[in-house]
């Protein structure tokens, strides 16, 4: 734009739409459209001097290797970054990277953390067994009874963890009361926000310090790439997570990087199209008489449903069905659905079926899935894209074989 035609600075905020299309676009030379991908390990220096200068103090444009930054993997921490408010990401291999990453990089050895207790697999791997073996004191507690963080965070509580909705029982936890209960002691609030989304949940707002998603989830969203990324402040991510992440592997792939890009794109029209199907599937299947419960946080029987109607916009894109006669009548359900398939992603433009108690859950104690409410009969249903009339036929039908 010539010179004359520039607008006056500051412009108003633009909407998320518009950000998850242009924002953090670092254009090459050519003068490309759609997003470059740097397929590059390395990079290249005019002179020793250069090189020396570069590993001093890399600058805004310049790179090393692709381990500690790469412009593709910078296109989207940017971008992700600009959609949460964040002053800075940093992007991972994984989302078990993240949580990894984010936890590892700020905790050491006679440090407290308390967590909720109902927490994805693999987070609860992290923190009962890798953290604790390293020193780690770690409480958990019910994250949606305020009364027990409360009780748990004391002087010296170093962080506070949680997953903003859990995962397969969808309970809401009131992430500002978390926050100011965890601030009054000086702790550090780190929300894995996948199952809310970047986009129904603004959980730093809210109070959280640091985020942390799966970008395997929603931010693809089309099953393609792993993927994983810590939000928070500049201090944060460049002082505590990047050393630690950069030196120990965990970073994200240039081609990883490229496909989330394209994936932020399309996310916030995806996301509201599939919460708008839950909700609807929800609200159709509430009182089947082959289900036991449907826990869905955008109906009014859900435990949280006020809470959730004040801390996000919508339900989610996840609700949960619990079918009466238990783990045989539940293998019936997931079997004789025809668009649905079974899997354990979730975020994906195609529709899937889980069942935790035997698949993502299955290492946990009988009496630890009776206490998180994994009953036999809970599927778990990750709303996609497809038309969300051919959904409810489809799981009609399959409810009405057993
Ligand atoms: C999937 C998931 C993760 C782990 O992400 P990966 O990309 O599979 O490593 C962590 N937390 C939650 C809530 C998830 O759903």
């Amino acid at each position: 734009m010539p010179d004359d035609q520039k607008r006056p600075d500051p412009r108003p905020a633009r909407a998320t739409r518009t950000k998850l299309v242009h924002d953090g676009i670092r254009r090459s030379q050519y003068g490309e459209v759609s997003e470059a991908m740097f397929l590059t390990q390395g990079f290249v220096y005019d002179t020793a001097e250069q090189a020396e200068a570069r590993f001093l103090k890399a600058g805004e444009d310049e790179f090393i290797y692709a381990r500690y930054g790469n412009p593709t993997v910078r296109m989207f921490e940017d971008r992700i970054a600009a959609l949460e408010g964040a002053e800075d990401a940093f992007a991972t291999a994984s989302g078990m990277a993240a949580v990894n990453g984010a936890l590892c990089s700020m905790l050491q050895a006679g440090d407290h953390v308390v967590s909720a207790r109902a927490l994805f697999g693999s987070c609860l791997y992290i923190l009962e067994e890798v953290l604790t073996r390293y020193g780690v004191q770690v409480t958990f507690v019910d994250g949606t009874d305020l009364d027990q963080w409360r009780a748990a965070v004391r002087a010296g509580t170093k962080a506070v963890f949680l997953e903003a909705i859990s995962n397969p029982t969808l309970e809401v936890i009131d992430i500002a009361a978390v926050s100011e209960i965890a601030h009054a002691h000086g702790a550090m609030v780190l929300v894995d926000n996948v199952f809310a989304t970047p986009i129904l949940q603004r959980s730093l707002d809210l109070g959280a310090d640091a985020l942390i998603y799966s970008a395997t989830k929603h931010i693809d969203g089309q099953g393609r790439v792993l993927g994983g990324v810590i939000l928070g402040t500049v201090e944060f991510i460049r002082k505590t997570v990047e050393p630690y992440m950069k030196h120990t592997g965990g970073s994200m792939s240039p081609f990883n990087a490229w496909v989330l890009l394209k994936g932020l794109e399309t996310m916030d029209l995806r996301v509201r199209a599939q919460a708008a199907t839950a909700q609807q599937l929800a609200a159709a299947l509430a009182g089947h008489p082959a289900l036991e419960r449907v826990i869905f946080p955008g109906l009014p029987d859900h435990p949280q449903h006020l809470l959730a109607t004040r801390q996000m916009e919508g339900g989610g894109t996840v609700l949960s069905i619990d079918v009466a006669g238990g783990r045989d009548a539940a293998f019936r359900v997931l079997n004789a659905l025809e668009i649905f398939t079974i899997s354990n992603n979730l975020g994906d433009a195609k529709s899937i079926v889980t069942h935790p108690a035997t698949t993502t859950h299955q290492r946990l104690p009988d009496e630890t899935k009776a206490a998180l409410g994994i009953t036999p009969g809970l599927i778990r249903i990750s709303c996609g894209l497809e038309d969300p009339n051919d959904l409810l036929a489809d799981l009609r039908d399959a409810l009405d074989l057993i």
